[in-house]
């Protein structure tokens, strides 16, 4: 078959490499019919990522139909159509038992290992460990598109930053940073009741995007501008917004969320960050602030597909240009200049 694979920084190749095989009993094949690139993926090939070693298959998103099931799967059939979750999980250990499958202990503490640990999606095949837990059924009706969507970006928005920032009825939302991850926050900020939702974003598409996202609000910031003082002007008592997302990954973003919040406020962090932040706990032990952070379970996937079929979210949204897999030199390069190119998410699928 053919792969995406990485071969140390800055090193990548679309090339033959064998077929993947049931290792394990509860292994399942599945063929992947569309898969996505993920910012992750850029971090990996910058060589932000040690751990990811020359000759690894990248990706951890896509929806496939499995060819192949290992004796003790028993959910999971040949011929379904299923979503493959960004997150193993044996299902079993005390962590996955709690809901933290994204440190399953079972896997050494860490669920996400496509395209990490173990070989990926951006393949013609992929091998699922714990295929009955990490596999989810895609209904009728919604599209590999759509269930892409929920590999990761749409739970990630929607559980590090709506669930974690405790996001209720009313609330007066802003999430810094409408990328991908950034709008999937603002769309799911709206199911969970949001008032008000303020997207914030150095980028003008983005902004705009961001309204057919859900964003009732969107602050254009320009260098050199108080950002947080802007978004406490927008909120009627000047006190601040109830929830911040921050989702770039910057010490001023963070910032940023951190000052814009009221008293009794949370703060989640969705952006991953590659150096310290400040955090003026001199004026901060005051103000009864949540802090979150995390890395997503992807529990939330069967909720998040309940929501499409109701109509309250559309994931399709985020799919701004779509390649074939004899394309994926291309699609990189698009989604490595997103803000030039005006991508979302790029979707690249398998038309063998
Ligand atoms: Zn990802
Ligand atoms: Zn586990």
């Amino acid at each position: 078959m053919k792969a995406l694979v990485y071969h140390g920084p800055g090193r990548k190749a679309w090339e033959e490499v064998p077929n993947p095989t049931i290792k394990d009993p509860t292994d399942a094949i599945v063929k992947v019919e569309a898969t996505t690139i993920c910012g992750t993926d850029l971090h990996i090939l910058k060589g932000d990522v040690p751990a990811v070693t020359d000759g690894r298959i990248l990706g951890h998103e896509g929806v496939g139909v499995v060819t192949e099931v290992g004796p003790d799967c028993k959910n999971v059939k040949v011929g379904d159509r299923v979503i493959i979750s960004c997150i193993s999980k044996c299902g079993t250990c005390d962590y996955c038992k709690a809901g933290l499958t994204s440190h399953c202990k079972t896997l050494g503490g860490i669920g996400w290992i496509f395209g990490h640990l173990i070989d990926g999606t951006q393949a013609e095949y992929v091998r699922v460990p714990y295929a009955d837990n990490g596999l989810i059924p895609l209904p009728e009706g919604i599209s590999a598109e759509a269930g892409t969507m929920l590999s990761d970006i749409l739970p990630t928005g929607y559980e590090i930053g709506v669930l974690n920032g405790a996001v209720k009825g009313g609330d007066i939302v802003a999430v810094i940073g409408a990328g991908p991850v950034g709008l999937a926050a603002i769309m799911t900020a709206r199911t969970a009741g949001a008032a008000t939702v303020i997207a914030v974003d150095t980028n003008k598409f983005r902004l705009d995007q961001s309204r057919d996202f859900g964003a009732t609000e969107t602050l254009e910031v320009s260098s050199g501008q108080d950002v947080a003082a802007a978004l406490r002007e927008l909120t009627p008592d000047g006190l601040g917004v109830d929830v911040a997302i921050e989702a770039v990954g910057l010490p001023t973003t963070f910032g940023t969320a951190l000052e814009s919040v009221r008293p009794g406020g949370h703060v989640a962090n969705v952006g991953v960050h590659g150096e310290s932040v400040e955090f003026p706990i001199e004026r901060h032990w005051i103000n009864n602030l949540t802090i979150t952070t995390g890395l997503v379970n992807a529990t939330t996937a069967p909720e998040l597909l309940e929501s499409i079929k109701s109509g309250a979210i559309a994931p399709e949204k985020f799919v701004t240009h779509r390649f074939t897999y004899d394309q994926f030199d291309d699609a990189y390069d698009t989604f490595s200049n997103a803000a030039e190119q005006e991508a979302l998410k790029v979707i690249i699928t398998n038309t063998h």
